[in-house]
């Protein structure tokens, strides 16, 4: 014999109960049961009913009525017209029946769990009255039998305990004499030993088939639900999740008494004692495997099966100086908790006695709170123990696997990853049997943990780097370019996928949670909402992703400003733009240690020498324990530009001009010629190198006359690039005469910096920079006389956007 169980949604219309029906006729096997639930959103309904009449909200007729219209219409679609009368007839009287106690509900302004009971039990029975009718009218060997004939319980009305030896003797005796080759009864309901309807609890039509299959000795159950099998993680929240092909009975249980829906925590109870297979199956789609549940040995592998979650968990915390030594303290709590019917899902205790924690449903938390408040009356009054301190809002996320116990290192993987992802744990449980690694997290969270620990023990391969891009100039848009260009690489390669979560420039924003189709950025962020960088930041933290990158490819001192607030929130951040690191030292040291302590990366590899690997090897020198002594650079490709370019058949003037029209300055040249840029730069990686240094400890050897310096707009600028030609065409000449090249160079030796424009002879390494090349030399303790030399082109667009893209990298391999 098989049982067979369909779920709420399996049977929710017509066209899915014909599913059903041709699931069960497929099915090679003389002695069939089928458990059913009612039709998917009925008992949600017919609860409201109750709440509705007992409230005497004259709206619970609509509910009726909803009710009545679904069941009819099912019936109009499955049976054929010359049998449909009798069948009507039997429905709508049961609904005459339904209405007279939720009208009962409505005049006396009560409902009774006994009542709510009876009243529940429709959505069953009419489910299966139908499903049974519909299986007989298509000449199917089938019958109706009430289970509330076969299962019996005490009278703990909601969730009623089942009586296992008359429920037993009961469905032995039945299914012994059927001549139907199909029995099809309703999941969920049952009834006292005086008669009366009564539930197994919600979501208990599972048990309802499991009590029957252990009853009968039946060789195999199968639950037919919406999914095709118990998953690695609720597939509701986690996109990756995959069917488990076979876990243990106690796996099973483990991972739905921490929530996995899709079986019934008492399920694996009954049949286990039986060694009964459980099968769960997909209604819409029966060729797929499904989850075979069977005993241990059957199963091998992994050491982490599923993860699994429980939402609105309130952990309630007794602590205080009088519990250590005051015996039975914890006895009182629970039995408190117990007695109210409220059931703990989780335990913690410090060692020291000194505070005991459990984890309960928020449903029950205000109960809770004054109940154990009441039972403690006089140890709070005496100052023993502190009023009971209560956390709602929270959620439970659990590991869960046989093998957990003979692998080491599993919660520290597990603790990390969260941590790395800034998902803080109020308590933790390990269960003694080492099956289960429970953590309690905030409920906004559990996206968020479920899926960077899916991805920590299943996935393993593919890493997920969520960007939040702002800034979308010359820079920007190539970056997003060359995302786009690289993107199947990196899966394939790197394990790395890169998506744009939201972008902006200063005008508009757009977010897209699964990512933003890069192919159409330009039309989605015309169209996007007004730029709010408040808000901006608020969606970064609103989509909770693990691994966000903020990405600042802008030159704004505000957006700057914001970096702490991302990096606080372990949110790392890749920056092109100077203004953090150049600013007061204590601003630079913030970030720095805020990154540090978030565990947030940092990184503004571009803010030198653009795309050049230049502050990442001094970072590796000064890791392995070198020194750095001096630095000498030249770090200006818009000064270089000027000065590979100006002669003495060109003026400055023009020079300067052409430079800035093919974007080689600043927007303001002055920027650049004053030397402020480079200032910026040397003063950058002095501090990478260890020095404390601000920019006002530069020195500036500035090569500009004081009128050009004291210019306050462009137009004043370049006119006193042209009112001192001739200083500059002396300059030119002094080069010309002695064979050198005029170079300007950054300098920093025994913690002192300098820029300056240089004369560079022949021969020296600064000599031959054609281009917008840089060059940096560090002299180090490990290289003090020949320096590390790094050159190659230093300014532009695409390389910098490259470097922005090596720092996102360097993270996803972090
Ligand atoms: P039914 O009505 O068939 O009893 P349920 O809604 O009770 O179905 O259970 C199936 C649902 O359980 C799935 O649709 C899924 O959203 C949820 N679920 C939660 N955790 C898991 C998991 N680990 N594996 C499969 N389903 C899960
Ligand atoms: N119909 C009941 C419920 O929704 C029982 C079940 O579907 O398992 O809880
Ligand atoms: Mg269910």
């Amino acid at each position: 014999m098989k049982v067979l169980k369909f779920g709420g949604t399996s049977v929710a219309n017509a066209q899915h109960i014909k599913q059903v029906q041709n699931i069960v006729k497929n099915l090679d096997e003389n002695n069939i049961v089928v458990v059913v639930s009612a039709l998917g959103g009925i008992t949600d309904l017919l609860l409201k009913t109750v709440d509705l009449a007992s409230n005497q909200d004259e709206s619970y007729k609509d509910s009726l009525r909803e009710i009545e219209d679904r069941h009819i219409k099912t019936i109009k679609e499955l049976i054929p017209i010359q049998l449909q009368s009798a069948i009507l007839s039997k429905v709508k009287s049961e609904l005459n029946t339904l209405e007279t106690l939720a009208e009962g509900a409505f005049l006396i302004a009560e409902k009774t769990p006994q009542l709510t009971d009876k009243i529940v039990s429709f959505g069953e029975l009419l489910s299966s009255f139908i499903i049974s009718e519909f299986f007989i009218s298509a000449g199917m060997n089938a019958a109706f039998k009430d289970s509330r004939e076969l299962i019996k319980t005490d009278d703990t009305y909601g969730k009623a305990a089942v009586d296992f030896e008359s429920t037993n003797t009961n469905c032995k005796a039945y299914f012994s004499s059927t001549k139907n080759k199909i029995t099809v009864i309703p999941g969920f309901i049952s009834s006292s030993a005086k008669g009366n309807p009564t539930t197994l609890g919600r979501g208990g039509s599972d048990y309802s088939a499991a009590v029957v299959a252990s009853a009968i000795d039946a060789e195999e159950l199968q639950i037919w639900t919406d999914v095709s099998g118990m998953y690695t993680a609720n597939p509701r929240i986690v996109k990756q999740a995959k069917a488990i092909p076979q876990i243990s009975y106690e796996e099973a249980m483990e991972l739905s008494h921490f929530g996995a829906k899709v079986l019934y925590p008492p399920t694996i109870q009954p049949v286990l004692s039986k060694n009964i297979p459980i099968l769960i199956k997909n209604t819409f789609a029966p060729e797929e495997a499904g989850t075979l549940i069977a005993k241990d040995e059957n199963v091998l592998g992994k050491s982490v099966r599923g993860i699994s979650n429980v939402e609105h968990i309130t952990l309630l915390s007794l602590e205080g100086p009088g519990m250590i030594g005051i015996p039975g303290i914890s006895k009182r709590f629970f039995e408190v908790l117990s007695q109210a019917g409220i059931s703990v899902v989780l335990i913690t205790q410090a060692s020291s006695e000194h505070s005991i924690c459990v984890g309960i449903s928020d449903n029950d938390a205000v109960i809770a709170e004054s109940l154990v408040n009441a039972a403690f009356e006089y140890e709070i009054a005496t100052h023993k123990i502190k009023p009971v301190l209560v956390e709602t809002g929270l959620a439970i996320i659990a590991l869960v696997g046989d093998n957990m116990k003979s692998h080491q290192g599993l919660s520290g993987k597990m603790f990390s990853a969260l941590g790395k992802n800034n998902v803080n744990i109020r308590a933790i449980a390990q269960g003694a049997s080492e099956r289960n690694i429970s953590a309690v997290i905030k409920n906004d969270d559990v996206k968020k943990a479920l899926n960077t620990l899916h991805e920590e023990f299943f996935e393993e391969n593919i890493k997920q780097l969520n960007l939040f891009v702002m800034g979308v100039g010359n820079v920007g848009s190539r970056f997003i370019k060359q995302i786009q260009k690289q993107k199947k690489y990196l899966k394939t390669n790197l394990k790395l996928n890169l998506r744009v979560i939201g972008l902006s420039n200063s005008r508009t924003m757009i977010f897209e949670e699964g990512g933003i189709p890069l192919e159409h950025w330009e039309e989605l962020l015309a169209k996007g909402e007004k730029a709010d960088r408040t808000k901006f930041y608020e969606n970064v933290l609103m989509y909770n992703y693990r691994n966000s990158i903020f990405v600042d490819n802008t030159a704004s001192e505000i957006v700057a400003n914001d970096y702490s607030d991302y990096l606080k929130r372990s949110i790392s951040v890749v920056t092109c733009n100077k203004i953090a690191c150049s600013s007061d030292y204590k601003k630079y040291r913030d970030l720095k240690d805020l990154s540090r302590e978030y565990n947030s990366p940092f990184l503004f590899e571009t803010n030198v020498g653009a795309g050049l690997p230049i502050i990442d090897t001094l970072k590796h020198l000064i890791a392995s324990g070198d020194k750095i002594n001096k630095i000498q650079a030249v770090l200006s490709g818009s000064l270089n530009f000027v000065f590979n370019n100006f002669n003495d058949k060109t003026t400055f003037h023009d020079i300067v001009k052409r430079a800035q029209e093919e974007g080689y300055t600043e927007p303001d040249p002055k920027i650049d010629l004053s030397g402020i840029d480079v200032m910026r730069k040397i003063l950058i990686l002095a501090r990478e190198s260890g020095y404390v240094l601000d920019i006002e400890d530069i020195k500036n050897k500035s090569f500009l006359p004081e009128e050009s310096l004291a210019a306050t707009n462009n137009e004043d600028f370049y006119a006193s690039l042209t009112a001192n030609e001739k200083s500059f065409q002396n300059l030119y000449k002094k080069a010309v005469s002695s064979e050198s090249k005029l170079k300007y160079v950054a300098e920093f030796e025994n913690g002192k910096a300098s820029v300056g424009l240089e004369l560079i002879p022949k021969g020296h390494d600064f000599y031959n920079l054609e281009g917008s090349d840089n060059i940096v030399l560090f002299y180090t303790e490990r290289y003090p006389n020949q320096p590390l030399i790094i050159k190659g082109a230093g300014a532009g667009a695409d390389v910098t956007a490259s470097g922005i893209f090596a720092d996102i990298i360097r993270i996803g391999n972090f």
